[in-house]
């Protein structure tokens, strides 16, 4: 019997580390690698166009035994029944034809207990998912307070962020990789963004007050103890997701797959440090303190 697979419903928005669902298939991958699918999941899975949060790891127990899920993973499957997983998959997010789902990849073969329509228990390795919940958030806090400490140095208007900010972030933001307590973004700081109306020069040569700047907004920001949520616009994995945090400022609010912290109150301190070592490629390193 063909059972047709529908968009895994996923319970991470709301801070969700476990539940429990039916298996809906059990494929082997041409890496080799076992992906388990269920109906619902807490697994927040890295995301296969813009991979800035891992995905979680944990584990699928039924009746005392359990195995380990290494890395949750974006999963599709066409309307012609073709699976793919990850970096595999051949179109973009929520693409028509495609039904996404979130993967849970194996440390192993899947035992055989695990198979189509088994009932299991999932788990998030809870201490993890909090460090990179704190990772995503502090990194989205360190680009608004970039963008603000940055404000002057635009000749022309490149268009507001969440909090009405010259968006530097998102004219310049390459890439960010985010860890458990903190983050790595990279700014390409080339031709396009001095044609664009920023003033690179200025930038080099007052760096260091720049970094004082965002590191004194970033002190203000968690002294304030902010309320930090995901807000989902649907159940499934592909359904937008945006984060709000309600700063002093206004609230500021991104679209994010990602996972957050309830309140900056989780935190003891975030701080960046911004390096130009390559004049063209500003790297901002971000870190979390959290609260004990
Ligand atoms: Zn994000």
């Amino acid at each position: 019997m063909l059972v047709s697979t529908s968009a895994t419903t996923v319970t991470f928005a709301s801070g969700a580390g476990s539940g429990s669902s039916t298996v809906q298939r059990v494929d082997v991958t041409p890496s080799g690698g076992t992906v388990v699918v269920v109906e619902s999941t807490p697994f927040h899975p890295v995301d296969h166009t813009w991979p800035d949060q891992p995905g979680d790891s944990g584990q699928i127990a039924a009746d005392g035994v359990s195995v380990r899920v290494t890395e949750a993973v974006m999963a599709a499957v066409s309307d012609e029944g073709v699976f793919a997983v990850g970096a595999d998959i051949p179109v973009k997010r929520g693409a028509e034809g495609w039904t996404w789902l979130v993967g849970h990849p194996l440390d192993g073969d899947a035992p055989a207990w695990l198979a189509e329509g088994a009932r299991v228990d999932l788990s998030v390795d809870v201490p993890r998912r909090a460090g990179l919940s704190r990772g995503h958030t502090a990194c989205h806090l360190a680009s608004l307070a970039l963008d603000l400490a940055l404000a002057d140095l635009w000749r022309k208007d490149p268009g507001a962020d969440a909090l009405g900010a010259p968006n530097f972030e998102a004219r310049a933001n390459q890439s960010s990789r985010i860890h458990e307590d903190g983050s790595v973004d990279d700014y390409r700081l080339g031709k396009s963004l001095r044609r664009a109306g920023f003033d690179t020069e200025t930038f080099a040569a007052t760096l260091a007050d720049r970094e004082v700047a965002i590191n004194a907004r970033l002190a203000e920001w968690v002294g304030s103890g902010a309320p930090s949520r995901v807000v989902p616009e649907g159940p499934t994995i592909v359904d937008r997701r945006s984060w709000h945090c309600e700063l002093p400022e206004g609230t500021a609010e991104i679209l994010c797959g990602g996972t957050h912290v309830a309140s900056l109150a989780e935190f003891v301190s975030i701080s960046v440090s911004l390096d130009l070592t390559d004049p063209q490629l500003l790297v901002m390193t971000t870190t979390a303190v959290p609260a004990a």
